[in-house]
């Protein structure tokens, strides 16, 4: 999925496993309003030897990891869905009126303990996984999605949760109860559990036949991938290239059991050879095959599952009761409607296009003064802006690296959380890991009273997957007076040691730090009643704000003053090398933008179609994109063919999102930077209004609470350099 745009590659394979996590915590959700299968396993159950099914007797009642085998998973599933059942069962006899007691904390009590079991196994799957762990995973999960496909029948258990609903205003709850009642009444709603009998049968045949196109549609992008290769024997075509792309490539030929070099689709093999190769013929040749995945009359050609993924999606809106599938989605967005979403990105293409346009031309200049004759292709720009901006900055990763030892950032991180909220961090060594490499900590409020369990899981290693991603072993919770605080967890792939030098994080890794770890924080501040509603759990396009916005401090150099000093000379890093960090991070990002208004023009249109679609799937996509276009269009090229993101992935009507996001910590940045990068009560106000609040509240309204206004994308275009 990181194959459409490199930039934005780290925070997609972060974002992919925020989602999946938020994708389990769903199904854990959907047990509690679905089952009444039958367990029969259950009464052999020896609960006694599982420590899974115990309380767990450990510091803060972490996770035990110590006594946890891979064999107690499946039958501690099995017994929590099996209790689930009888619980819910025994709930919809009942007699008794409906109350939100009764139903609703119910509900959300037994979903939070499956749910709390899932977030270890998943967790672990992700972090430290084995064969064992894999199998195990593979078992428990169509568990759960197979009470996940019964959530529709259970008509009594929504009838009960309706009736609570449609009293909740004159029933004396809290606004939080009345938020979790609408939620959790929603959420049986948008998946048909009001629908007659006839329908529902139609909605589950018509979410089988999306799943099964959804998966067709990623299976033909990765036969696209791996059937084309670009396999060089002379010597010559490598010019250009570093030598570790080279040696990437020679490897990558050896495992095809070819001779020479070979450069394939894959994005980490494409994107250099773009951005380096002098061999334009090859570039070109690479590009256009790169362009045209999903759209070449073959076996793997995805025009037709585009049009019937779409008039699917449109049908099924259409039975739940909505215009079109964009509607459907977004009402459970901040952004809130279509209409807000295409204004959103209109307003940004104003104001980059003309930028973008005079980047290419600099490019184009750039070019013919260094050697090109022809016109300026799509192929060459890659290869054109690289030389251009090393001409332009002379910036390169290393040079930052030598001020960004591991311990001294993990310093820095800590103290900006103390400088802001006066949160402070204790390194503990009795807390069970599943791993020696995790440390653990104790995380205390400004007056000194317990906050958080902290893990934090840095280098990578044989198990362990990509990318990074926080997650969290308990929810923060306080039903009945009962504060649970929360158990945060990090996880990333930095730079390991070496014999002779210390972990030296690169920029782009400091910045993962600094994003992880605000979503730490949104989890640790966690401070609702219904777990839930706590921490992480708010609308998709609001869930990377306190993340993203964290990632503002990296280039202030009141914060860097504080822990990035060379890891040999002791040397502050100097004021030049930060500014030149600046100026490379905003290089043609009127170009990136429009990129990106790209897809999400592209998104938008094919989710906001009102009728069934029937036309040419290339016109249809080249009108949603004309205004944004930079080149000529190149006969045979294709976005949509080839755009998993909203045809396989979770993000159809959800591309904005990623600018959606940007918008929102620039803005909200910006109040730190008028009031002082370190301002106490500007970081109270952010802590109270958004990091505690969770889902309890729409977004916007919490937003509107920290800034007092509605956001703009005014602090965006300024730090892009787009005014
Ligand atoms: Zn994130």
């Amino acid at each position: 999925m990181e194959n459409l745009d490199g930039q934005l590659k780290r925070k997609r394979k972060e974002n992919r496993r925020n989602k999946k996590y938020k994708a389990m915590k769903r199904i854990a959700t959907f047990i509690l309003t679905t089952c009444i299968a039958t367990i029969n396993t259950y009464a052999d159950m020896n609960t006694e030897s599982n420590p899974l099914l115990s309380p767990f007797n450990t510091v803060y009642q972490t996770t035990p990891f110590d006594q946890i085998k891979p064999e107690h998973y499946e039958p501690a599933f099995k017994s929590k869905i099996a209790d689930a059942n009888i619980k819910i069962k025994t709930l919809i006899s009942n007699k008794e009126k409906p109350t939100f007691q009764n139903t609703i904390v119910l509900l959300e009590k037994e979903s939070d303990e499956i749910s709390r079991m899932a977030s270890i196994l998943f967790n672990l799957n992700s972090a430290e996984t084995s064969p064992e762990i894999q199998t195990v995973t593979q078992k428990v999960s169509p568990m759960l999605t197979q009470f996940m496909g019964k959530l529709n029948v259970n008509t009594k258990l929504f009838k009960r949760v309706e009736e609570i609903y449609n009293n909740r205003l004159h029933s004396g709850l809290t606004d939080e109860e009345i938020r979790l009642t609408e939620t959790t009444y929603k959420s049986m709603k948008r998946n048909g559990a009001n629908l007659n009998q006839a329908e529902k049968k139609q909605l589950i045949q018509l979410q089988m036949k999306l799943s099964k196109l959804n998966l067709k549609f990623s299976e033909n992008v990765l036969a696209e991938n791996n059937n084309f290769i670009l396999n060089i024997t002379n010597k010559e075509d490598l010019a250009g290239l570093p030598e570790s792309v080279i040696e990437a490539a020679a490897l990558t030929a050896k495992t095809k059991k070819l001779d020479g070099w070979a450069f394939t689709l894959q994005f980490p093999s494409y994107a250099p050879f773009m951005k380096y190769s002098a061999n334009r013929e090859l570039r070109e040749k690479l590009y256009n095959a790169y362009n045209s995945r999903g759209n070449n009359g073959n076996n793997n050609d995805n025009n037709k599952i585009i049009k019937e993924i779409v008039n699917l999606r449109l049908k099924i809106a259409t039975i739940l009761g909505y215009k079109s599938y964009s509607e459907y989605v977004l009402e459970e967005r901040m952004a809130g409607s279509a209409e807000k979403v295409m204004k959103f990105l209109s307003d940004l293409h104003q104001v980059s296009k003309p930028y973008a346009i005079k980047e290419v031309n600099e490019v184009r200049d750039f070019a013919k003064n260094n050697g090109l004759n022809e016109e300026l292709m799509p192929w060459d720009f890659s290869f054109y802006s690289e030389k251009l901006k090393v001409s332009k900055f002379g910036f390169e990763e290393e040079m930052v690296k030598p001020y960004f030892k591991l311990e001294n950032v993990i310093e820095g991180i800590f103290g900006l959380a103390t400088k802001l909220y006066g949160i402070t961090f204790k390194q503990v060594y009795n807390i069970p890991v599943y791993h020696p490499d995790v440390k653990t900590y104790e995380v205390y409020d400004e007056n000194g009273k317990f906050l958080s369990v902290f893990y934090a899981d840095f280098h990578p290693r044989e198990g362990k997957k990509g990318g990074a991603w926080m997650t969290e072993y308990r929810s923060q919770s306080n039903i009945d007076g009962e504060m649970i605080r929360p158990h945060i967890s990090i996880c990333g792939n930095f730079t390991k040691p070496t014999e002779s030098k210390p972990s030296l994080l690169t920029f782009s890794e400091v910045e993962t730090f600094l994003h992880e770890f605000g979503h730490a924080l949104h989890g640790m501040f966690a401070n609702t009643v219904y777990p839930s509603l706590s921490g992480t759990n708010v609308y998709r396009d609001f869930v990377e704000l306190p993340s993203q916005i964290m990632e503002n401090w990296a280039v202030e150099i009141d914060w860097l003053k504080t822990f990035a000093v060379h890891y040999e000379t002791g040397e502050p890093m100097p004021h030049d090398l930060v500014q030149k960090l600046i100026d490379a991070r905003n290089f043609q990002s009127g170009y990136q933008t429009e990129r990106q208004l790209t897809f999400g023009f592209t998104d938008m249109a094919w989710h906001s179609l009102k009728e069934e679609f029937d036309g040419n799937t290339s016109d249809f996509e080249q009108k949603a994109i004309a205004d944004t276009q930079l080149f000529d269009f190149i006969e045979g090229n294709s976005i949509s063919t080839a755009f998993s993101h909203i045809f396989a992935g979770g993000y159809a009507a959800g591309y904005y999102g990623y600018k959606w996001a940007e918008v929102l910590d620039a803005d909200a940045f910006s109040v730190f930077k008028a009031n002082g990068i370190f301002n106490k009560s500007v970081a109270k106000k952010f802590k109270e209004a958004i990091l505690e609040k969770g889902g309890t509240s729409n977004p916007m309204d919490l937003y509107i609470q920290f800034k007092g206004e509605e956001p703009s994308n005014k602090a965006l275009l300024e730090r892009s350099g787009l005014n």
